[in-house]
């Protein structure tokens, strides 16, 4: 039996376990940051349809650069950021915003150069940086998750990284980050600054999108994603806003004929019903701050969120925690600092059966 270790893989990689969140088969799984809610009939008969279209040509490549889908976000985020001013060919899109990371790393990063971000957070981010040989720099957030912004530009003064990451909301702290902040670093840093917007449509009013500063700001890049709000993870499509140069540089790394004729269809549809899909958004706004409410009530730790998750400790045996949990069939992640947990928000009934959950596996871990 031939093992991992015996090929002749890059030494960089030896060593690595890869990366992903248990796929279990729970009645409750609150582990990913999804949407909960299921597109409904008649949007899975669009889509249906929509697949049955580009089914006809599929002895064909897709379009290439998938204008008409890039077209259709540019609209979605100038509706979800008015004034941002957007067009397709401002925009991009692959499979997943991970994919998007990957470019932008194939791009702008690479051997002998770095990326920095403020742990904790994506783990994707360090984890894209050192598959493409780019090396990773720590820098870290203050006490409550937030960035302070002298000491952020101090540690990219410092280390002058070719690629900066913010998140914002942040991953899994659920943090926002103020457009002052983000301005303060983009005018102390060398190279491309990227803030990742995963979460961006769960931000509670009064929190700005970095869109707004994209004008001013040529090595900025904004990420997005139709896996959380959109409710649509399945479909894996990612995508980002920048200047048009900054798309120029991406076309040089991407493969050819990246976005499957199915995905564009899929996604195309799903933003003629972007009413529908993000129809869910405040619901799940209102059942996140009421988690947070009702775990503070418990007298427990919890960050504030913009995003569609909470993050609550502290627990000094997490694992023990979260293993009770999901013997109650409640599936959530054990992530970010060492003694907090954190639970993507999911319909009611699934809040219900966490907080029950949660009750009974904190008795039985003391
Ligand atoms: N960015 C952040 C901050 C995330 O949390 C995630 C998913 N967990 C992603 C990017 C990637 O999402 P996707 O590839 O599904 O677009």
């Amino acid at each position: 039996m031939t093992s991992l270790s015996d090929l002749p893989i890059r030494d960089d990689l030896r060593g690595r376990e890869p990366y992903g969140a248990p796929q279990l088969d729970v009645p409750v799984a609150l582990n990913t940051n999804e949407n909960p809610y299921p597109p409904s009939e008649p949007l899975v008969r669009a889509i249906g349809a929509a697949v049955m279209a580009a089914a006809g040509s599929l002895n064909r490549y897709p379009d290439r650069d998938a204008v008409a889908l890039r077209e259709g976000l540019a609209e979605f985020l100038n509706t979800d950021t008015p004034g941002a001013g957007l067009t397709g060919r401002r925009v991009w899109a692959a499979n997943g915003s991970n994919e998007i990371i990957q470019q932008i790393l194939q791009a702008f990063g690479g051997a002998g150069r770095t990326a920095l971000g403020f742990e904790p957070s994506y783990s994707m981010h360090p984890i894209i940086t050192g598959v493409t040989g780019t090396r990773w720099i720590n820098a870290f957030r203050d006490e409550d998750f937030g960035i302070e912004p002298e000491a952020a530009v101090r540690a990219v003064e410092e280390h002058r990284p070719d690629v900066v990451f913010l998140t914002s909301p942040n991953n899994p702290t659920g943090t926002a980050l103020p457009l002052d902040a983000i301005e303060a670093i983009l005018a102390a840093a060398p190279g491309m600054v990227v803030v990742d917007e995963a979460y961006a449509e769960f931000r509670r009013a009064g929190t700005p999108s970095a869109l707004t500063l994209l004008d001013r700001h040529p090595r900025l890049i904004v990420t997005r994603t139709m896996s959380k709000a959109f409710a649509m993870a399945g479909t894996r499509l990612g995508y980002l806003a920048a200047d048009p140069a900054v798309i120029d540089a991406l076309l040089l790394v991407r493969l050819p004929y990246h976005l499957s004729a199915v995905t564009q269809a899929v996604a195309r549809t799903a933003l003629g019903h972007a009413g529908e899909l993000l129809g869910s958004v405040d619901a799940l706004r209102r059942e996140r701050d009421a988690t947070v409410e009702w775990l503070r009530g418990e007298g427990l730790r919890v960050a504030d969120s913009d995003a569609n998750f909470v993050l609550f400790g502290t627990f000094p045996d997490r694992r023990r925690v979260w293993q009770g949990m999901l013997d109650r069939g409640v599936l959530i992640r054990e992530v970010g600092p060492p003694e907090w947990l954190r639970v993507s928000v999911g319909t009611p009934r699934e809040m219900d059966a966490f907080r029950d959950a949660l009750k009974t596996a904190i008795k039985e871990s003391k």
